[in-house]
């Protein structure tokens, strides 16, 4: 069913081909751009690009930055020995928030989830083990969600940490089943972290 232009329609496929947008939502998005002066579609298109042409993964965290090494990592009075492992850049914002955290991150991008088909090799798990080669490293606190993705992951990560001794930790979880990290308020997310355990 063709309602609109072929202009209008790619935009709208365009759009709704983006995670939690759906053909309303695509729809109402492409009316709104569309209503939109020249110059602030410009400036969105322009925006995107730059964003694209000058976003990159942390060499070293995989955090996302404007360098190749994000200002975490370069700080040199972090604790480059303890490495939080989280599954989004919100989550390690929500903890950097706290003000409280003193040592260095690891981004997974996404949690392992047999369901949805994704494995160990499509979150950024080898460039953590790759970096636990490094004797500085001393614990890895793992504080991916408490969803069933998250602890599957939680698992899978201290089950290939064990062999090489590291000590490995999980948060504790006063962090309410299901939550999402970036969403829970900074005295709950420094109980988890004072609290958590051996794995
Ligand atoms: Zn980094």
């Amino acid at each position: 069913m063709n309602l609109y232009s072929g202009h209008f329609n790619r935009l709208i496929e365009e759009l709704a081909a983006l995670p939690g947008i759906g053909n309303k939502s695509a729809q109402r998005l492409a009316f709104y751009i569309i209503g939109m002066s020249d110059a602030r579609v410009k400036h969105l298109a322009e925006t995107l690009t730059e964003a694209k042409a000058h976003v990159r993964y942390c060499r070293i965290c995989q955090n996302i930055t404007d360098t190749e090494v994000c200002p975490i990592c370069l700080n040199d009075r972090r604790d480059h020995g303890t490495i939080m492992v989280v599954e989004t850049p919100q989550d390690m914002a929500a903890y950097e928030r706290t003000g409280k955290y003193e040592g260095v991150y690891h981004v997974l991008h996404g949690a392992i989830s047999p369901m949805l088909g994704v494995g160990p090799s499509d979150i950024r798990l080898k460039e953590l083990m790759e970096r636990l080669k490094d004797d500085s490293v001393k614990e890895v606190i793992i504080a991916t969600n408490s969803s069933l993705e998250g602890e599957t992951t939680a698992m899978y990560i201290s089950r290939l940490i064990k062999p090489t001794g590291i000590k490995c930790t999980r948060i504790a979880s006063g962090v309410p089943v299901g939550g999402d990290l970036e969403n829970i308020d900074e005295v709950t997310l420094l109980r988890a972290l004072e609290g958590r355990t051996d794995m």
